[in-house]
């Protein structure tokens, strides 16, 4: 498809008692039909390496977060020796893969990108609904129209990569320059947040010929398992991408103490990123090449409101970008800085606004934001609560219940301290605090944005001053690496804000932009004279 245009696929809407809502319903009633005596889980996940599905006795379960005695989905863990074996396959599918063409591999992952939203779309959807406990709102921005966005637009940059010609000199030599994949292997290791991110990792770096071992979160196993089975189903030969689940430090060790490690592609935590980096620096003698390391890491994003920005939208922009998806978002807000003299405005409107959503089942409607991720997610972010309202005053919320579901209500705190705790640590969670400042202060406030965390993933400015405006984004620019005007600081777009952050949020390799495939090639430049 040279030449191939990309376009963002359009979120659906899922008015009620639309034909596409009817379906997704009736895709979840399927799902959890399968609920009886005699299953533990309503669906099962192999290991599956080359063409073969495993299973192990390390047998784990994905529940469901807001129904947490129901279980998505048994799955099994790959210990070390499994995952060696996937080394092994993967490095044996190597070289067809890598020498096949850019068309064949292109056409798979458009392929894939057409089944995901279309005869695909329900099951990815409901698989993210239930497995994630995100609303079909949520799951449809996620699992459909970002995952298609990331495999069109990747195929589209591809092409664009292509057409670079190096120029020949004189007219007795011609110059070359080819994309090659990487000798070696790619690990890919997936957060539970985002199916199309998870999707993502393990797909940009095959699309440029290269082999992976996609180990996919527990806590999203199953949504992760639909999109690996679309691809094979679409064409993408057994034992290109191998799909193993495993414990994280087994999975670590074993890649990174493989000689053919040639790239790592993470999503996930500060200290996990660190760790495989370490280990990448503890093995360096016994690679065949240096392991190219890209990471994505998390944030402490921010919304600055100026006193001549307009109160109400940033409100709504704070409560969305700190609530949707239960905070669960990297690019979600969970600081806030307003002046004081409209912080009573501010807070009215907030409340106003949380008082009318709904934190319910992801399956009804009217639901705004559902359960957190699992039980570890809940302890620790209900902890953060407890510190919030010993140390800081509690303005709404503050509640969590895990009785059936691991429900966290929105909660904001305001703090007389712009370096507590909440200000400075990721919480991974709904919880917002805000430090108000004086009017006349705004100056130093932009330096305690730009200094008080470790984190430079998003952040917005809402002012209307142009000068004001103006200054602050440059004084500002090293905070993110996403930087919003008048607008909540979550909800990039593929191809439209290509995303990724700073500083300690990562290494900014802007997943959704051309720059991010050239992570996934080695590429070869070629003389000849003739
Ligand atoms: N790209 C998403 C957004 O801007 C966030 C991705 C993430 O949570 O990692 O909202």
């Amino acid at each position: 498809p040279k030449g191939y245009v990309a376009t963002n696929e359009p979120v659906y809407d899922f008015k009620r008692n639309s034909p596409e809502a009817a379906q997704v319903h009736a895709t979840l009633k399927d799902f959890l039909g399968r609920k009886n005596d005699t299953n533990d889980a309503l669906f099962e996940v192999p290991i599956v390496i080359g063409d073969k599905e495993i299973r192990t006795e390390n047998v784990q379960y994905q529940p469901i977060p807001f129904d947490h005695q129901t279980k998505i989905a048994r799955f099994y863990h790959a210990d070390k020796a499994i995952l060696a074996q996937a080394i092994e396959n993967s490095l044996q599918n190597r070289a067809d893969w890598e020498n096949s063409s850019f068309d064949y591999r292109a056409s798979i992952m458009l392929k894939a990108a057409d089944r995901i939203t279309k005869e695909g779309r329900a099951e990815i959807l409901a698989s993210t609904m239930l497995g994630q406990a995100k609303t079909v709102y949520q799951a449809e921005i996620d699992a459909a129209c970002e995952l298609a966005d990331f495999l069109r637009f990747n195929v589209q940059y591809l092409y664009e990569h292509l057409k670079y010609k190096p120029l020949n000199g004189d007219e007795n030599t011609i110059n070359n320059m080819y994309l090659r994949g990487m000798e070696g292997f790619v690990a890919a290791i997936a957060p539970f947040n985002f199916t199309a991110i998870s999707g993502h990792l393990a797909t940009a770096p095959a699309l440029m010929g290269n082999v992976v071992l996609w180990k996919p979160s527990d806590t999203a196993v199953f949504s992760s398992y639909l999109v690996y089975k679309i691809l094979r189903e679409c064409g993408l030969p057994a034992g290109v991408i191998n799909f193993v689940p495993s414990a994280g430090p087994d999975f670590g060790e074993t890649i990174t103490s493989s000689a053919n490690l040639a790239g790592v592609n993470f999503t996930g935590s500060v200290p996990t990123f660190r760790w495989l980096w370490k280990k990448v620096g503890e093995n360096l003698e016994s690679y065949r090449t240096f392991p190219r390391l890209a990471g994505e890491c998390g944030g402490k994003n921010f919304h600055l409101v100026h006193e001549s920005s307009d109160i109400e939208s940033a409100a709504v922009a704070t409560v969305r970008s700190a609530f949707e998806f239960s905070g669960q978002k990297c690019s979600a807000c969970s600081r806030l800085y307003v002046p004081e003299s409209k912080w009573p405005q501010m807070k009215e409107k907030m409340v106003a606004l949380l008082k009318d959503l709904q934190i319910d089942s992801p399956l009804k409607f009217e639901t705004f934001t559902s359960a957190v991720i699992d039980e570890r997610s809940f302890d620790k972010i209900s902890n953060y609560i407890e510190y919030g309202k010993n140390n800081n005053k509690l303005i709404t919320g503050g509640y969590y219940n895990k009785s059936t579901g691991y429900y966290v209500y929105p909660t904001i705190f305001e703090t007389k301290d712009p370096k507590d705790r909440l200000m400075r640590e990721e919480i991974f969670g709904p919880v917002l605090t805000v430090f108000k400042y004086k009017d006349s202060e705004f100056d130093q406030v932009v330096d305690l944005v730009d200094t008080t965390t470790p984190y430079a993933l998003t952040g917005s400015i809402f002012a209307k001053d142009e000068t004001v405006m103006k200054n602050t984004k440059l004084r500002l620019r090293h905070a993110c690496g996403n930087l919003y005007l008048n607008d909540k600081s979550t909800g990039s777009v593929v191809n439209q804000q290509p995303f990724g952050g700073a500083r300690l949020s990562g290494t900014n390799d802007k997943p959704g932009s051309p720059g991010y495939l050239l992570k996934w090639t080695s590429p070869l430049s070629v003389k000849e004279s003739l």
